[in-house]
């Protein structure tokens, strides 16, 4: 068999770099073997570092335990300690670019969670299953910043990956879409830790996350969007309307969805027809085999009451998107509602997927 990759984790020490720590423990392709947060808790072993926030309901990998925090402010550390990096940090969205770009500089790719590259034109934010064409950008990324190993590719925000998956595959299948009032119920591991205080969250919603919104409703026309002379053209539809909210639940964001299509009636799907394209749904990331993709990308459930975030959440490892409530919406046409894991699909799995589909296209080859 081949060596592993040997990978970094960029805010190894947070909410997302555990899970990505836990979830690369037994990982086929990949391997840790840096480990870099603030200067905080750089010059620490790991074990030590994380001792009282270690948030996984499991032992931290013994291959980690004993490994040195370093400074993520300094790319330089990584260089020969690790092939590639994935980056959870949370800082400011100005450092974080530069940090990314650091990296990328030193010839070490990022695959990222952090939004402040989102909206760079040639860096793509994938979602594998949807938008795998965007990997095209990077070469004329590499070109534009003469980079020459180093590259940046990251991951959208993790209210969307409830239900982009399942508007995907309705557009794919000849059914556009014009407008979805989306309401989000996300999960308080959404907020990192120590997060949302416990007096805020508890017997309570707090109607309001900063940023959130804007990001559902603008993110999804890049992720919809097409490579056009090196850069992703945006879509022009839908029209998105959200309210975020964060609820008492630790894992799992919900979201309930109206959406209307750009059809004349009688063109439009039965709700028959809308089951059929979501559970034979799939993608790239099936069709390669990525050890982390899900088999059903979207698993569709009948219950009045499903999906619920502690009964749903696992699907598939945490990678499905739940839809369930599959109903008519006499002010829009269809409505739903749907769940993804915020910390799997939406974070740390997901970039995992994301490293993994760089690896089958040829990406790490020559690091
Ligand atoms: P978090 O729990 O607050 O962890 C933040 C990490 O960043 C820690 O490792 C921290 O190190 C490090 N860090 C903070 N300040 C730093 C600095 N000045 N220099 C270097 N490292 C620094 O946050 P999180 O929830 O894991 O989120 C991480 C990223 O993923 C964010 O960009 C977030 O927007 C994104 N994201 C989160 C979720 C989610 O569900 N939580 C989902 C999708 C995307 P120390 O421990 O040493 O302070």
């Amino acid at each position: 068999m081949s060596e592993k990759i040997k990978v970094g984790v960029l805010g190894a020490t947070g909410m997302v770099g555990q899970r990505y720590i836990k979830l690369l423990e037994d990982h086929p392709w990949f391997e840790v073997s840096y480990v870099a947060a603030s200067p905080r808790s750089a010059g620490k072993l790991y074990k030590d570092a994380v001792a009282n926030r270690w948030l996984i309901g499991a032992e931290i990998p013994s291959g980690v335990q004993n490994l040195t925090v370093q400074d993520a402010n300094d790319a330089k550390l990584a260089i020969g300690k690790c092939k590639f990096v994935f980056s959870a940090l949370e800082m400011g969205k100005d450092e974080i670019k530069a940090l990314e770009a650091a990296y990328a500089a030193e010839g070490i790719p990022v695959v990222s969670n952090a939004s402040a590259n989102r909206w760079t034109e040639d860096v793509p934010m994938l979602i594998p299953e949807i938008n795998f064409s965007h990997l095209d950008v990077i070469a004329e990324q590499k070109k534009h910043h003469g980079w020459d190993k180093g590259f940046i590719a990251v991951k959208p925000n993790c209210s969307l990956q409830t239900y982009m998956m399942p508007l995907h595959a309705l557009i794919q299948a000849g059914y556009p879409v014009k407008r979805m009032i989306v309401t989000t119920l996300q999960a308080t591991s959404g907020a990192g830790y120590p997060g949302v205080a416990s007096f805020d969250m508890i017997d309570n919603i707090v109607p309001y996350i900063g940023g959130e919104e804007e990001k559902t409703e603008k993110e999804c026309l890049k992720i919809l969007g097409t490579v056009k002379d090196g850069k992703i053209e945006n879509a022009g539809l839908p029209l998105v309307s959200s309210t975020c909210t964060r609820v008492p639940v630790v894992d799992g964001h919900t979201a309930c969805v109206s959406l209307e299509f750009d059809l004349p009636e009688d063109k439009k799907p039965s709700l028959e027809e809308i089951e059929k394209i979501w559970t034979s749904y799939k993608s790239v990331p099936q069709e390669l085999d990525l050890p982390s993709a899900p088999a059903k990308p979207i698993v569709v459930r009948h219950e009045d009451n499903r999906p619920q975030p502690r009964r749903d959440r696992e699907t598939e490892k945490g990678m499905a998107c739940v839809v369930g409530r599959l109903r008519k919406c006499p002010v829009f046409d269809v409505k739903f509602v749907a769940l993804s894991h915020n910390t799997k699909r939406g974070a740390a799995m997901g970039g995992i997927l994301n490293a993994e589909l760089l690896k089958a296209k040829g990406f790490f080859d020559n690091l």
